[in-house]
């Protein structure tokens, strides 16, 4: 690391810029850069991300002494520009401080915030007699005292109890007769300052913290402590933040947006996070600082006149009621919203991206305290791109790789069918917070959504109003809805992230414990309702769904994508209905036809129980011969469905036993059906029991043992493809022998194949193209490669069995120690989700190396789960795969994945 701990800006200028998130995070970053480009910033300085790392190895006392004269310096630099004096007692006006956490990656709601440091009983007269503003000076003093007690003391709710402050500020309230925080005169400020130290020394045992050097030092260490907080670390988790990055700290000074009248705070987006839509938006609160605008307090008011009209007709406001006490910033301040207009488009512009600001007012001038990347829907992540693109703002390389292939997936889900919505009865309309439609059971805390979810419900978690804790609650949910909160809202911002569908400030709505009552009905858990997190309305009971379609701007990046791509993408698909989705999706070819599921569907089941119970070839073959026809049909209708593309038919893989019922009242349906003796049924099963059955008779060691399933399945492939071709399609079957170890396995079935396609041939005068290849799913196969590749012509990576086998986790059984592993840092990752690169990688690369030592031409896919996932298929096209094959409806995304793989 450097020597450099601290980076100052103000004035113009800064040490640090915006390419430096890294070591500054992302808001000290763009707090230096927007210095550097004449946007107005509060001073101050930031602590790197470095000295967070050196915190948690060296201590405290250490780390504080190492960094101390640069901090002083900082503050030095500060006053400077400020013309303010920290810590003052006498002529100069004390300066204030705001500190604040910035990691690399935004973490909203993650890190705390400590507004107005440096005051005490001193620095309060001052202010108030220097701004003649003894209302602001108190109001400060309050907010401070309750964050910095909040933050850095650690006085919070007890089990069950409310906020100590709370308690205090509200029982003030209540004894007055107050509804809003604005109506506390200076004497219930001045009373409040007082309580809220009682509360301190209650609460902590000491007093608070008088000398604004002891503030500020608890503070700076406050935010590296909250790295480690249990939610801080869950975040992380969830959205892949390595635990070494750290936090910086920026310590700036205060602007005051609590002056009065002419003085505001808010948040605002240089274009709708939630469509998409080129329209300057955001919330603002008049007299107001820090995150009165997010937490609810008071409801705040739309910044533009036509997002205030359209919030008004979502809330059913009439245009005088709106005029005369829901005015926009554009009306009610108009010269302060030109500027914060003309900067939110400077900011833009230079950052080439869709931005998402706070700003403060502070007596008539206009100071920006944050902007960075906006969090958007699925949906604005592509129109975004897309207009961005045709406005020439960037080009196509950004704008592929400016997408999240992930959130793809919320333009493939389902919204509301039209004619379901139109008879759906209204139940409340709320701000439409993030988009999207979700039905489900209702819950009222995280942990039941957590629970009901794992138990596979669908649930909807109604919050009075969400915080960081309710995080994996949020996760679990399919939609979340909350009595409070604007736009901006934990909520919403947090749901807009994740793509969740939330509607906030549902009109009518209470909540209280395990119910909600909706303009006086009311509703208990497990309740259905359905939320439209597009229009904000809620509805009764479930209403049904249907698929989105997918031209337009989502047409438009598919078509950026294949034009960038070198790797093509196909889809494990079992069925033609599934065949044709993929291709919509835009798949080329099936990279995984699993045929075991062709044999539970109605009466065939019984055929193949037939075959499992015959004891001779005779009796198997006469089995077969009447599954042959099903077979045929069902390899018909999918190699139609994917005509002109491969299709890679997998034989046979599952042990039988997954065949035969296991309890004795079906093994008794099953010898009656069969006319034997219900002994032979279940000496039969007790014949297939194995203890260890992915290890054990299956895959190819089936088609080695019992040859005529092999050929009864080459036949059924061969004649359809045949039958196709007849008729004018172009059928192009890869036939795949599962689970081999050594090439021998594999040159057995393959002969088998061979022969059998040359007889239908011969038998139907005709040829049609096809390949005989392999799986490689079994270590001992990549590692003898070159040799499997002399007989097959095509490999395919089937990456679950193969990380089940490189690691030795068994899939079915892994869900008892994995989350453990993950949560103790010894996995990183689930390695069934996304491919383990180091270990089972190696096994990958040596396979396509080897194989194609032998046969340069060996075509080269993969069809495990990891076909999917981005990370995964970046892996694939830098191993030389030919595709990645992956599940219909992530198609899209492995398609994106694939394109920015080759971008990058
Ligand atoms: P978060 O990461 O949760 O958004 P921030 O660090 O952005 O937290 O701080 C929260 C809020 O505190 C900001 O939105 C802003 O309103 C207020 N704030 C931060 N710094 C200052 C400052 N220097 N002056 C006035 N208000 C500030
Ligand atoms: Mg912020
Ligand atoms: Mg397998």
């Amino acid at each position: 690391m450097s020597n450099k701990r601290v980076y100052t800006f103000g004035n113009g200028q800064a040490e640090g810029k915006a390419d430096m998130k890294n070591l500054l995070g992302g808001k000290g970053a763009n707090l230096a850069e927007m210095n550097l480009i004449g946007v107005p910033v509060p001073a101050g300085f930031t602590i790197t991300t470095e000295v967070c790392t050196e915190y948690n190895l060296k201590g405290k006392e250490a780390v504080v002494e190492l960094m101390k004269a640069e901090v002083e310096a900082g503050v030095a630099a500060t006053e400077k520009v400020m013309n303010a004096k920290f810590g003052s007692t006498g002529e100069a006006f004390p300066l204030l401080l705001s500190v604040r956490s910035g990691a690399r990656a935004s973490m909203p709601g993650m890190m705390n915030t400590v507004l107005n440091l440096g005051m005490n009983d001193d620095a309060v007269k001052i202010i108030a007699e220097k701004s003649g503003n003894e209302q602001f000076a108190y109001d400060s003093y309050r907010r401070f005292i309750h964050m910095y007690g909040d933050v850095v003391m650690g006085v919070e709710a007890e089990e069950g109890q409310h906020n100590p402050f709370e308690v205090v500020l509200d029982e003030l309230k209540e004894s007055k007769g107050y509804k809003l925080d604005t109506e506390l005169t200076v004497e219930d400020l001045k009373v409040l300052v007082e309580g809220y130290k009682a509360v301190v020394r209650e609460h902590a045992g000491v007093d608070f913290p008088t000398n604004p050097w002891d503030q500020l030092w608890g503070a700076v260490c406050a935010v590296f402590d909250s790295w480690n907080t249990e939610r801080a670390i869950l975040y992380r988790r969830m959205e892949q933040i390595p635990d070494e990055w750290g936090t910086a700290v920026n310590v700036q000074a205060m602007v005051y947006g609590n002056m009065g009248e002419t003085s505001a705070t808010g948040v605002c987006f240089s274009r709708d996070a939630a469509t998409g839509e080129d329209q300057f938006n955001g919330e603002y609160l008049i007299n107001a600082q820090g995150e009165d605008v997010v937490a609810g307090v008071r409801t705040p008011l739309e910044i533009t006149t036509i997002g205030s009209k359209r919030w008004a007709e979502r809330n059913g406001t009439s245009e005088e009621d709106r005029k005369a006490n829901f005015l926009s910033m554009e009306e009610a301040m108009p010269e302060l919203y030109a500027e914060l207009n003309e900067t939110q488009q400077k900011l833009e512009d230079h950052y080439s991206d869709m931005q998402d600001m706070e700003f403060t007012i502070q007596d008539g001038k206009l100071w920006m305290l944050q902007t960075r990347a906006g969090k958007r829907t699925g949906a604005a992540m592509v129109k975004m791109a897309i207009d961005m693109l045709a406005e020439g703002m960037i080009d196509e390389k950004t704008a592929v790789l400016r997408q999240e292939p992930n959130k793809l997936d919320e333009l493939l889900h389902p919204v509301f069918d039209g004619a379901a919505i139109a008879a759906a009865k209204e139940l409340s309309k709320g701000l439409p917070a993030s988009p999207g439609a979700a039905t489900g059971q209702v819950v009222f805390s995280a942990e039941a959504a957590e629970q009901w979810a794992a138990d596979g419900k669908k649930v909807i978690l109604v919050r009075r109003e969400t915080s960081p804790e309710d995080l994996k609650g949020m996760y679990a949910a399919e939609g979340i809805l909350t009595e409070r909160g604007g736009m901006t809202s934990h909520a919403a911002v947090v749901a807009r992230g994740m793509g969740k569908c939330c509607i906030s400030s549902a009109a009518g709505l209470t909540v209280s414990g395990k119910s909600m009552s909706i303009d006086g009905v009311e509703y208990k858990e497990g309740d259905f309702i359905s939320l439209n997190g597009t229009t904000g309305i809620v509805y009764e009971g479930k209403v049904a769904t249907i698929t989105p379609s997918l031209d337009g701007d989502f047409g438009k990046m598919m078509e950026l994508a294949e034009k960038n791509t070198r790797m093509y993408v196909r889809t494990n698909a079992d069925s033609p209905a599934d065949a044709q989705t993929a291709r919509e999706f835009g798949a080329k070819g099936i990279g995984l036809c699993r045929t075991e599921h062709m044999f539970f569907e109605g009466d065939r089941i019984w055929k193949m129980r037939e075959m499992i119970l015959a004891e001779t070839v005779e009796g198997r073959e006469e089995a077969l011969a009447k599954l042959l026809p099903i077979q045929r049909e069902d390899f018909y209708g999918i190699l139609k469905a994917m005509d002109g593309f491969g299709v890679t038919i997998r034989l046979l893989d599952p042990p039988l036993h997954e065949f035969t019922p296991n309890d004795l009242e079906s093994q008794k349906e099953m010898a009656e059906k069969l006319g034997v003796d219900v002994k032979v049924v279940t000496e039969k099963v007790e014949g297939l029991h194995e203890f260890n059955p992915m290890l054990g008779h299956r895959g190819c060691r089936l088609g080695n043992t019992y040859p005529e399933i092999t050929v009864m399945q080459a036949r059924a492939i061969i004649e359809a493809a045949c039958d196709l071709k007849k008729e004018g399609f172009d059928p192009k079957p890869e036939i795949m022998v599962p689970l081999i170890g050594t090439v021998k396995e594999l040159k057995m079935q393959e002969e088998l194949i061979r022969s059998t396609a040359a007889k239908v041939f011969e038998e139907k005068g005709m040829k049609v193209d096809y390949m005989v290849g392999t799986m490689i799913e079994i270590p001992r196969a990549a590692l003898t490669a070159n040799e499997v590749a002399e007989v097959a012509e095509f490999f395919s990576f089937g990456t679950n069995d193969l990380t089940q086998m490189t690691f030795g986790y068994s899939r079915d059984d892994a869900g008892k120690f994995l989350p453990i592993y993950i949560e103790k840092g010894i996995l990183k990752q689930d390695p069934f989700q996304a491919l383990d690169q180091t270990g089972v990688g190696q096994l990958v690369e040596m396979g396509c190396e080897k194989g194609r030592s032998a046969r340069p031409e060996l075509k080269l896919g993969i069809c495990g789960e990891h076909g999917g996932e981005p990370s995964s298929v970046e892996f694939c096209h830098r191993t030389g795969l030919d595709y990645v094959s992956c599940s219909p409806f992530r198609v899209p995304i492995a398609r994106l994945a694939a394109a920015q793989a080759n971008l990058r």
